[in-house]
């Protein structure tokens, strides 16, 4: 029997950045109370929770005292700490378990874990010292990326080798942690595939986003991809067949490279995801309800998408600009995050836009030049 969280019960989360928040949002709309741990006072999801709990992610009694007000634990994530969150599962309710953060947090695991679903990955090997790489990089070739095996994030922690030339500054990398190399994949498009399962085992997917980096921060979701219908379905088996593979409870987004009429699975976040935002007005459930509905195990709803959306960031350098045409524009939807210092690059919120026309709508936000 799953265990329904209800209406009035507390809802933990670890971690206080924009996904709890909007993850908080969410769930205080049908009527919950919100707990979240992070260690700044002024957080974006604190700022909307009810209880706030201000200490590192893995201070053992802050978790405790995290447990003893919440009903339920999530987390908006995977960084948090693997063998805390273990313990607090001996005496509080995690229904997504541990297991798919110790997977996620570490490129090595995650992409054998993969292979073991049965699902593509770029070509790879595993980097642990320098001699490591001088003697395999040949395996993989040029050009190829050398990622660190844990904590990056926006293109952090990358190196890309496109000659012998790069070691030297590839051996720095190595020199602090392990590594994953891999094979530089020419692709044609990037996508996401956002899965949510409950533990009952229901199963949806939101339409499928594409999304554009730029300086490997992601830019902008359009909705739906612009892909053909073979890719649409390969995508969605294979985001099914990762959750199965992982038993997923909650969210799952599987970032993918598309090339032709075939797919590699890049990465995988165990959480809602920067490229499901535009869930929040385009369909008729978002990533962060459904994420909710999984947690405390309601049944799930079927996606609809209402209308083509364009979902764009909201980078630090981005923000006055925004706001300066805010007035210019009621097709935008505007989210901040509440976060005090615009820094460059540091994602201070994002808008959504639905569309019936894409391509005008893409050349638009191009023409405001906020984003140039
Ligand atoms: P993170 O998002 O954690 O920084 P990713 O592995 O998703 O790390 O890499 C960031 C971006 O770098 C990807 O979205 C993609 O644009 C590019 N990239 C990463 N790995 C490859 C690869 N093997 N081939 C081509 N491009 C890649
Ligand atoms: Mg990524």
């Amino acid at each position: 029997m799953t265990k329904v969280i209800y209406p009035g019960q507390t809802i933990g989360i670890i971690g206080g950045g924009q996904l709890g928040r909007m993850m908080a949002l969410a769930a205080k709309e049908a009527g919950f109370r919100v707990a979240v741990l992070d260690p700044a006072m002024d957080s974006p999801c604190g700022q909307v929770a009810d209880i706030r709990i201000v200490a590192a992610y893995d201070d053992q009694q802050a978790l405790a005292e995290l447990a003893e007000a919440s009903d339920v634990i999530t987390y908006e994530f995977e960084n948090i700490d693997y063998e805390g969150l273990k313990k607090v599962m001996d005496y509080a309710y995690v229904p997504q378990g541990a297991e798919l953060i110790r997977i996620t947090q570490d490129r090595r695991i995650e992409k054998m874990e993969l292979e073991k679903a049965g699902v593509p990955v770029a070509p790879f090997v595993i980097i642990e010292s320098v001699e490591d790489l001088e003697e395999q990089v040949g395996k993989i070739g040029y050009p190829s990326i050398l990622k660190t095996a844990r904590g990056g994030y926006d293109g952090k922690g990358q190196v890309k080798l496109t000659s012998p030339e790069d070691l030297s500054e590839a051996a720095e990398l190595i020199r602090n942690t392990p590594c994953v190399l891999e094979k530089v994949i020419p692709f044609t498009k990037e996508i996401s595939t956002i899965i949510h399962r409950n533990a009952a085992g229901e199963c949806h997917i939101l339409p499928i986003a594409e999304n554009i980096h730029v300086n490997h921060i992601l830019h902008q979701s359009i909705v739906p991809a612009r892909v053909t219908h073979t890719i649409e379905k390969k995508a969605e088996q294979a985001a099914k067949q990762i959750a199965e593979h992982l038993s997923l409870v909650g969210t799952l987004a599987v970032e993918m490279f598309v090339i032709e009429d075939d797919l590699i699975i890049n990465e995988l976040a165990p959480r809602p995801h920067n490229s499901g935002h535009y869930s929040i007005e385009a369909c008729n459930v978002s990533q962060f309800h459904q994420h909710i509905r999984a947690v405390c195990g309601w049944p799930l709803r079927k996606p609809i998408l209402w209308e083509s959306s364009i979902m764009v960031n909201l980078l630090g350098q981005h923000v006055a600009p925004a706001a300066n045409q805010l007035t210019k524009h009621p097709e935008w939807s505007l989210h901040l995050y509440g976060k005090k210092e615009a820094k460059h690059d540091r994602k201070m919120g994002h808008i959504t836009v639905m569309t019936d026309d894409l391509e005008r709508t893409l050349f638009e936000l191009e023409e405001t030049g906020i984003w140039s």
